[in-house]
């Protein structure tokens, strides 16, 4: 029942009261709505195919605009009665400028699979949708720099990138809808940040519209600039609150020559701190990834056809799984310290793992990932998903899937037409669990029985409610359980300074 997305355009007040269920936060700004007149307006900055509104001229009907109106999970509905689709940052500066004049809100969507509902609007914002401005602006082939538009997709760079023997320094199961200006925006860390660390670092410079239309060309391709205030840095994980990100400036890295994998099938989680730790030392610099999954995200994994499941006869006895990855400069080398790495952990008196699965192919390679990366996937497939993304110390990861599912027992809520699983995964090799439930439906039963608790369990840990999938409007109103009292307020003095009129993406982040 709370499903229903919002298909004519009541009046806002109805609005709050339909969507109270994504915690519409009070604080946010009367803003006007979208009026005939605005969309005449955008209709003389931009082409015909690039405004959808249900006014005139374009009038398009209400379902035309669902999709931009839904998040990935179809938690989050908006009622926007407006799409504009930009294809230079010129339009955007003029868009935002009309948005401020008139005091509009603007919500910001890339590729719109961000988990936590900061793509679509709370209210009947404008959705600017950046999926026309998809060149690649240069490459340097020497350096690694590419400079894009904010709105190519990231496997699209991916692939643009890869006959000049680079890759991009970011990788997730989202690649081939997510785009690299919601990937900077939200801060993305995904699969490769144990190698390449994160977008702050990799990320030279960024080109960004101010919510008054001012353009802000912080577009370096230096790596070095010690000028003072490193301002870039404010919209990484901003998740289009302060601004719209139009231009990308990023450093690629050098594509490995080989790459590898392996799954390692524990019989205990107790077992992966130390196996994490040999496999460190043993592999040292080809380690690139190393990652965690549960019985219950492989089972589900592999019930939804993400990848191909191991042999009964390995999974027998499993507790959990590690996927490893090596990238390095020579096949045979990199081969053999693996080889050499099996074998030691195999033979060794107690032994931590119970078998390991080596890839023999590049099909075998992707099929292995595929089981670690659909994850996400085969929880949407399963049911209606819960996901908190939360830093924590490694040893905790599944005293807290344990201690969360249990809180669950307790209040009678794992039963089949409730919560159907609570599972654990990710990237051990940050300190990332993504903890997952996954309902049969959202309710409000569960949502209370799952916070705080979930956050007052992550505080204990002094971890974080938000590892990679940003705040969004999801946790507005949890941003305490990480975040002290004077934080919070130079968050807000930050969001004052850029946006006075409160514009840029409202109820999201800082509220
Ligand atoms: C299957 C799957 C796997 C995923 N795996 C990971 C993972 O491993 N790691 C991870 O970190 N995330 C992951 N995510 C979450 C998501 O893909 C990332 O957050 C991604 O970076 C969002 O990019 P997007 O283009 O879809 O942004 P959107 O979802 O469109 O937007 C996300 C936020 O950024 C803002 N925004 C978007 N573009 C701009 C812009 N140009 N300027 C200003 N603000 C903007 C939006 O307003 C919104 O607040 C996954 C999602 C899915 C569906």
């Amino acid at each position: 029942m709370f499903d229903v997305l919002v298909r004519s355009v009541p009046s806002r007040t109805s609005l709050r009261y339909l969507r109270s269920f994504n915690r519409v936060p009070s604080l946010v700004r009367d803003l006007s709505s979208v009026t005939a007149e605005d969309v005449t307006h955008f209709s003389k900055i931009l082409s015909p195919s690039c405004v959808l509104s249900t006014f005139p001229p374009s009038s398009a009907p209400v379902e035309e605009l669902a999709n931009f109106n839904s998040d990935w999970m179809g938690k989050y509905k908006g009622a926007s009665t407006t799409v504009l689709k930009p294809k230079n940052t010129q339009q955007v500066s003029e868009i935002l400028k009309w948005c401020w004049e008139r005091r509009i809100g603007v919500v910001p969507q890339g590729g719109n699979t961000g988990l936590v509902g900061g793509s679509v609007p709370v209210n009947d914002e404008v959705i600017l949708s950046l999926r026309n401005m998809n060149n690649i602006r240069s490459f340097d082939p020497v350096s690694g720099i590419l400079v894009t538009d904010a709105g190519c997709i990231l496997e699209s760079l991916t692939e643009f990138i890869a006959p000049h023997r680079h890759i991009m320094p970011l990788d997730l199961g989202a690649k081939g809808s997510c785009m690299i200006g919601g990937n900077v925006s939200t801060n993305a860390g995904g699969l490769r940040l144990l190698r390449y660390g994160s977008l702050h670092g990799s990320v030279l410079g960024l080109e960004v519209v101010l919510p008054d239309g001012t353009v802000m060309n912080q577009l370096s391709t230096l790596r070095k600039d010690n000028t003072g205030y490193d301002l870039k840095q404010l919209f990484i994980g901003a998740e289009g609150t302060l601004g719209v990100v139009t231009g990308v400036s990023i450093l690629t890295a050098a594509a490995p020559e080989a790459s590898n994998n392996v799954i390692l099938v524990l019989r205990d989680f107790k077992d992966v701190l130390p196996l994490y730790q040999i496999v460190k030392q043993h592999l040292s610099e080809i380690l690139s990834a190393f990652e965690f999954i549960d019985k219950g995200a492989y089972d589900l994994a592999t019930k939804h056809g993400q990848g191909r499941a191991l042999d009964d006869s390995d999974v027998e006895g499993a507790g959990c799984f590690v996927l490893v990855e090596t990238s390095g400069g020579k096949r045979e080398h990199d081969e053999e310290k693996l080889n050499e790495l099996l074998e030691s952990l195999l033979s060794a008196d107690k032994p931590l793992i119970t078998t390991g699965v080596l890839s023999q192919s590049p099909a075998q390679f992707s099929s292995l990932w595929a089981l670690r990366e659909g994850v996400t996937e085969a929880v949407s497939k399963e049911g209606k998903a819960y996901k908190y993304d939360i830093s924590i110390p490694l040893s905790a990861f599944k005293d807290v899937v344990d201690a969360t599912r249990e809180h669950l027992r307790k209040k009678g809520l794992m039963r089949d037409d409730a919560v159907k699983h609570v599972i654990g995964y990710g990237h051990v090799g940050d300190g990332n669990l993504h903890l997952n439930v996954v309902a049969q439906t959202y309710s409000k039963e569960i949502e209370s029985a799952l916070e705080p608790f979930v956050y007052e369990l992550v505080e204990s840990y002094r971890g974080s409610i938000s590892a990679e999938h940003g705040v969004g409007v999801m946790k507005t109103h949890a941003l305490h359980y990480t975040k002290d009292a004077v934080s919070i307020e130079w968050m807000k003095k930050i969001k004052e300074l850029f946006d006075e009129r409160g514009i840029m993406n409202p109820g999201k982040v800082i509220v």
